[in-house]
Order: C-alpha cells, then sequence, then structure tokens
C-alpha cells in the first residue's frame, strides 16, 4: 500500500482530530527494559485466527491450500454470483469450522460432496459438516453465494475496501480487511493459498485477476475469462477487476511474464509510464534473489483512489498514482517483501511498509543517483516532534498506514545497513527472503536472520527503532554510496 502524499496529509489531519490518545492505550503489553518483542496473540476462540487487531478475521482449526473462484458478474446489477472451492486441512479436529464472509446471500454449502449445515453470524460463516473432520484430514468446502458486495470503509485508510463497484465494473481493494466482502475466506494473512479465479461477465467487459491468463471462452454473449495465480497468497492481495479494459501484453523479462490490464481510456497514457517496469524488475531481482512469481504488471483502473496497492503479481493503480515511478518501484518492491513473504500479524505491517519504502530509496539512487544515505537522511530530518504516537512494530488497527511505519520503517532498516555494513545487509535481505518466500512471518523471524547473518546481538537497534516513540540518533559513519 501507498498513499499518493498530498491523501497521507489530509488524512493525517483528520487522524489528529479525530483520536484521543487517553482514550486509546498504545498496544505494546509491557515497557520495560530488554523486553522480548511482543508476540502474545489473544484466544478468541475459532472466530478469529488470534490477531488482536482484528479479533474476528481469520478462523483457527484449518489451513486452506487453495481457492477455486468461480464469479459471475453484471456491471448492470452489480450481482456478483459465486462458487468457491476451498481445499483445506484440518490442523484439529473440527465439528464445524467458520469462515469469513460478510453479506452476500449462502444458497448451499457441501464438505466433500454433502450437504453441511450453516450458519451466519454477522461476518462468519459457520459450516458443519455431515461428519466431523478428523485432524490432518483434507477436505473440500464449496459454497454457493450471491449478493451485491458491500465494500466498507477500513479505520486504517478512510477509504473504501473490499469490492468496490465502479461506472462499469468493480475492483478489489482490499487491505487489510476487505476480502470477505466478495468471497468466503480464511481472511488473514497467517494463512496463504493458491487461487484460481474463472470470471464470466457480459460482453465486451474484461475481467481481470491476479496470476497468468490461461483461457478466454466466449458464448452467448459472456466471456469466461480464467486466471491461474498458483503461488501462496495472502488473501488481502487477491485481486479482481471488471470494466472496459485492454490487456496489454509486456513481453517478458526472463522467465516472467509481463502484462498490465488498463481502462480503456488511459491505456495510452499508462503505457506511456509503466515501461521502466522490466528494469525495475531487473534490478530488485539483482540485489534480492529471483522475482517469486510467474507474472507480473499493474492494474490500472479509472478512478483516483488516493493509494496503490501490491495485489500479488497484477499491482493496482488509479490514474493519480501510476504516474509516479517511486510508487510503480514501491508495489513491485512489495512482491518480494509483503506478497511472497507476508506478515503474519497486522502489527508487524513495517516488514511490508518500512521494506518498500527503503526499495524506494534504493531505485532513486539507481535511477539517479541520489544516496540511500541522503535519502535517509532527509527523510530523518524531516520528522517531526510528537507526531509519532505509538511504536512502530505494533501502531494500532487504526495507525497500519502511519507515515512513521513508512518511513521509520525504511530507517531501520538504514540503521541495520549502517550497524552491519553493505554486504552483510544484503546478505540478511537475501537470506530473509530466501528463507521465507511463500511464508508469513513476525518480526522475530526478521531480526533472527540479521543477528545470524551478521553475528551480532541487535536486540538494543531494533528495540530502539521499532519500540521506542523518540527517534533514536541518526545512524553514524553512513556507508559511501554504492
Ligand atoms: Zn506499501
Amino acid at each position: 500500500m501507498r498513499r499518493v502524499w498530498a491523501a497521507l496529509a489530509v488524512l493525517t489531519l483528520v487522524a489528529t482530530a479525530c483520536t484521543d490518545d487517553e482514550d486509546q492505550p498504545p498496544q505494546t503489553e509491557d515497557k520495560g527494559a530488554g523486553r522480548p518483542l511482543p508476540s502474545t496473540p489473544v484466544d478468541v476462540g475459532p472466530a478469529g485466527a488470534g490477531d488482536p487487531y482484528f479479533p474476528t478475521l481469520g478462523n483457527r482449526g484449518y489451513d486452506v491450500e487453495h481457492y477455486t473462484l468461480d464469479l459471475d458478474y453484471d456491471p448492470g446489477t452489480d450481482v456478483l454470483d459465486g462458487t468457491a472451492t476451498i481445499d483445506a486441512e484440518a490442523t484439529e479436529a473440527l465439528e464445524s469450522f467458520n469462515l469469513d464472509l460478510a453479506g452476500m446471500e449462502v444458497a448451499s454449502v457441501t464438505v466433500d460432496g454433502d450437504d453441511a449445515e450453516f450458519d451466519r453470524d454477522d461476518d462468519e460463516l459457520i459450516v458443519t459438516p455431515a461428519e466431523a473432520l478428523g485432524e490432518g484430514s483434507g477436505f473440500t468446502t464449496v459454497v454457493a453465494y450471491s449478493g451485491v458486495p458491500d465494500a466498507a470503509i477500513a479505520d486504517s485508510l478512510g477509504i473504501e475496501v473490499g469490492w468496490v463497484t465502479t461506472d462499469d465494473g468493480a475492483y478489489v481493494l482490499s487491505q487489510p480487511d476487505g476480502a470477505h466482502t466478495w468471497y468466503p475466506v480464511n481472511d488473514h494473512p497467517s494463512d496463504k493459498a493458491g487461487y484460481s479465479f474463472e470470471i464470466t461477465v457480459p460482453d465486451p467487459y474484461v475481467a481481470a485477476a491476479n496470476g497468468v491468463l490461461t483461457d478466454r471462452t466466449t458464448a452467448e454473449g459472456n466471456t469466461t475469462f480464467v486466471w491461474d495465480a498458483p503461488d501462496p497468497m495472502a488473501s488481502y492481495l487477491a485481486e479482481v477487476a471488471v470494466g472496459n479494459f485492454v490487456i496489454e501484453d509486456g513481453g517478458t523479462v526472463g522467465d516472467v511474464v509481463i502484462r498490465n490490464v488498463y481502462a480503456t481510456d488511459l491505456a495510452d497514457e499508462a503505457a506511456g509510464v509503466t515501461g521502466s517496469t522490466p528494469e525495475m524488475l531487473e534490478f530488485y531481482a539483482e540485489q534480492w534473489g529471483p522475482y517469486p512469481f510467474d507474472a507480473y504488471g499493474v492494474l490500472v483502473v479509472d478512478v483516483a483512489l488516493g493509494v496503490a496497492l501490491e495485489t500479488q503479481t497484477l499491482s493496482l493503480f488509479g490514474p493519480d498514482t501510476v504516474g509516479d515511478e517511486i510508487i510503480l518501484a514501491h508495489e513491485l518492491a512489495h512482491q518480494w517483501f509483503g506478497d511472497a513473504v507476508s506478515p503474519a500479524r497486522w502489527r508487524d505491517i513495517w516488514l511490508n511498509e518500512g521494506f518498500a519504502t527503503y526499495a524506494e530509496w534504493m531505485w532513486t539512487q539507481h535511477a539517479d543517483g541520489t544516496p540511500i544515505a541522503r535519502t535517509a537522511e532527509g527523510i530523518y530530518r524531516a520528522q517531526e516532534p510528537g507526531e509519532q504516537t505509538r511504536p512502530i512494530l505494533d501502531p494500532g488497527p487504526d495507525g497500519l498506514f502511519d507515515g512513521a511505519v513508512y518511513e521509520r520503517g525504511g530507517l531501520t532498516l538504514y540503521a541495520l545497513q549502517v550497524e552491519v555494513g553493505d554486504a552483510a545487509f544484503q546478505e540478511i535481505l537475501r537470506t530473509y527472503f530466501e528463507r521465507f518466500n511463500g511464508e508469513s512471518v513476525t518480526t522475530d523471524d526478521f531480526v533472527g536472520v540479521a543477528e545470524e547473518v551478521s553475528g551480532k546481538d541487535l536486540d538494543a537497534l531494533f528495540e530502539a527503532w521499532l519500540l521506542e516513540i523518540d527517534l533514536p540518533p541518526f545512524p553514524k559513519a553512513p556507508p559511501p554510496a554504492s
């Protein structure tokens, strides 16, 4: 996620006006010296994955391997007819289990081909299979549902998240909690899964989704688009968009298919600014390791979103963000850090945004020669005393996208680079990516790699940058520009 700065300024003002800090205590448990990084989840039962930021998001007791979403969408009525086929494994014995789903009418649920009982409780879909599931058993749930999806305003962003309708279709912007507005899902990044999409829309509309377009079949005035995204993906990164689009073939970079999806009216303008994608992709792959997916490209919808989002393999932009090369770099960098390696809890969001912000500085150094050290110092000097009210490791559910999570997050990596040196720093990032590609991680996982690779005790550095409010001194002895 990356806001345009003008929007950030406006949203910061709104947040300041509406926030009474005395009513919202910080969420770290312990302020004592030498404390461990916070890691205790709350126990919320089967209706949640144990993330205190969103107690009912995600679910306990099973691990999804694959979602097959067969969707029929009519931009004329906004009605979405869906059949979700969910392949999962029970991680404990289950007499019933929950999925997350907001609104929508559920017509039927089967488990392993047998009708299952189901119940609704707010945004929970509670499924009771005909036969209980044994621990370790694989099972397939099929949910038939329909309705007009209802996107909701996210407290952390002040914008609609979920399935958002437009004049000529819809797009999905789900971070952090919008995925369950349009399909039944274990809606938490700790449970990643592969996806297949079969989306049928009336002609001449185009349906785009994550991954590679593998089939496109027209019959009786409708076209079905089949998109395949087999690599593990967090639910908030799933993208479907329908509208008047053109799909641009951008060739390949090595084995990676480059394809972009543009709102027809914006296609010429967008194609003019996304030409740097192959060079960016090669640059980051050289730094961190091979690009983790089969495809990459951007989706440009004809809506000024105020943000861009790193939807996996197909980053989402509007006309207000696609022209900014730094934001293009930010969302591409997220494919490594955020998408391939995802946060296991939302409090660890700096692992996404700090890394993508640091990646912006890397691209700036590469593209125009401005040393990372100079960019970092400029960002550091611009920090306003008193502006940050919470530690960036645990910014609170409404502070997920605060500027500090981005800028201080990037500065945390810069401080690490200064502490361990350039070569060890690069090796830390490469090792972290290679080890956790396809997984969900906590800050402890990153700190563990940093200490292992560097051979240094880095607790004091990470505590000062991640858990304190006051800024540490600017890191001394910045490395020479490379
Ligand atoms: Zn971001």
